[in-house]
């Protein structure tokens, strides 16, 4: 497998530390609003990752974070904390938003049929590990105090720059004038932020003697840590994370614990809508529910993701949707066809030439004009299941009873020239989302939608 590698900007073959156990972090939610679209696509292409490792005859381990404290409104330390936000926002506590978030999250996950993390960590549940890295962050010389909070010193890394290629002296120059905060260069960042007298922030724990809470890069730091070790092959994030959230991360980990952090930083590019950005003042900000309204599946819309690659810009339309949502109909009748035809033996070099696509740094579009342009047997569509879990099979295994010998009736009907019979049939079967068509193989049910 080849995979793109932000870490070295080069495209490079997978090499896992101990392939039966592919140790790998995704950076979860922040569990403070309803997630929107383009928040999903990333879960999508990663667990694309998950089902090709698989494939390739790997055994991920994979961890997800829920973000429930600490990500404030701006990624430099600024800011309201979103929880408390949102706690605001609907008048209701920072652990019930959490709470509701997270499931909600969760339970769409699962809509878009994607395998469960083998663990899912709350930030909140690792403040006690969080404060023994900065304990020992200290330790090593690396933090300092201002009245705000605990930062890390970044100009003791030398290699600080490195991830992002950053350029500090750039940064420098661009501060706003008015940057007055302690900090001591225009890089640090809080590793843990002080609550300040009648300040409103719920979620507080005592550290140094005052109340404060995590800033949000460490919980990521610790959370690998804690359940995959020192040193993990594959970590995924957007693009969104390379300058910042990851570089921070890297910064805390590797002077924590004096190894190398991760071997392989998979980014996923953003998506736009409608050509512009995804922001709430847009009114652009579509939820899975709002696709669903409008007679789109989660899983119409996984198939537009999966027809880009991970790192291309997309931009999503209705329009766009629609195609995606055909041609995921057009899968699915031609793997029923194919079950009913009993064509169902396996293509192997078919197969391998799929996961070949995949497997050059998942190369989702390539393995699909594949599909499209070559004849598949039912296991072969069961392959494909399998690699991209768009849910084409399932159904077709499992045709009701009742739907199944209503197809023989509307036959008999027919045969006995009983049109009226079978037209009542086969508006009963549109009912059930089924058509028979007459072809010179004989009829063959499709679904309708
Ligand atoms: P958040 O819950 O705010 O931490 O967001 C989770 C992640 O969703 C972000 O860090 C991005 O990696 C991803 N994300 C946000 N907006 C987009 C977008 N328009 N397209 C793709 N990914 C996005
Ligand atoms: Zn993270």
């Amino acid at each position: 497998m080849k995979l793109y590698n932000t870490l070295t900007k080069k495209l490079e073959t997978f090499k896992p530390i101990n392939p039966e156990e592919v140790k790998i972090y995704t950076c979860g939610p922040t569990v403070y609003d309803y997630p929107h679209i383009g928040n999903y696509t990333s879960y999508i292409y990663w667990d694309l990752l998950i089902r090709a490792l698989k494939k390739n005859g790997f055994t991920p381990k994979r961890v997800l974070n829920l973000t429930d404290v600490g990500h404030l409104a701006s990624d430099a330390d600024e800011g309201e904390d979103k929880l408390e936000k949102g706690a605001k926002r609907e008048h209701k506590t920072v652990w019930e938003i959490a709470e509701y978030y997270s499931n909600y999250f969760l339970e769409n996950y699962n809509k878009l049929n994607l395998t469960p993390p083998d663990i899912i960590a709350r930030a909140t549940d690792y403040i006690d590990e969080d404060l023994a890295l900065i304990d020992s962050l200290t330790e090593k010389g690396y933090t300092y105090e201002t009245s705000d909070g605990i930062y890390f010193d970044t100009s003791k890394f030398p290699t600080y720059a490195d991830f992002a290629r950053l350029d500090l002296d750039h940064l420098k120059a661009g501060a706003r004038v008015d940057f007055s905060s302690e900090k001591r260069n225009i890089s640090d960042f809080a590793l843990w932020k002080f609550i300040k007298d009648g300040e409103d922030h719920a979620m507080r724990w005592s550290y140094r003697g005052r109340d404060g809470y995590p800033g949000w890069h460490i919980e990521c730091a610790t959370i690998i840590h804690e359940k995959l070790g020192e040193t993990i092959d594959i970590h995924t994030g957007g693009i969104d994370h390379i300058p910042v959230h990851h570089t921070n991360e890297i910064a805390e980990s590797e002077c924590a614990f004096d190894k190398k952090m991760c071997n392989f930083w998979l980014h996923c590019n953003f998506i736009t809508i409608d050509n512009e950005k995804v922001s709430k003042s847009l009114g652009n900000t579509y939820k899975l529910e709002d696709l669903e309204e409008k007679g789109y599946t989660p899983l119409d819309f996984k198939m537009w993701v999966l027809q880009g690659h991970f790192q291309g810009t997309r931009n999503f339309s209705f329009d766009d949707l629609s195609a995606a949502k055909s041609r995921r109909l057009n899968w699915k009748n031609k793997a029923a066809s194919a079950y009913q035809l009993k064509n169902i033996d396996k293509n192997a070099d078919l197969q391998e030439k799929i996961l070949e696509a995949v497997n050059e740094n998942l190369n989702s579009p390539e393995a699909f004009s594949i599909i499209d342009t070559n004849e598949l047997s039912f296991e072969d569509w069961k392959f494909i299941d399998e690699l991209f879990a768009l849910d084409l099979t399932r159904e077709i295994e499992n045709l009701p009873d009742y739907v199944s010998r209503l197809i023989s009736e509307r036959e008999e009907a027919r045969r006995h020239k009983n049109y009226a019979l079978s037209d009542e049939i086969r508006d009963e079967l549109a009912e059930n989302n089924i058509t028979v068509k007459d072809t010179p193989d004989g009829p063959i049910w499709q679904y309708l939608k």
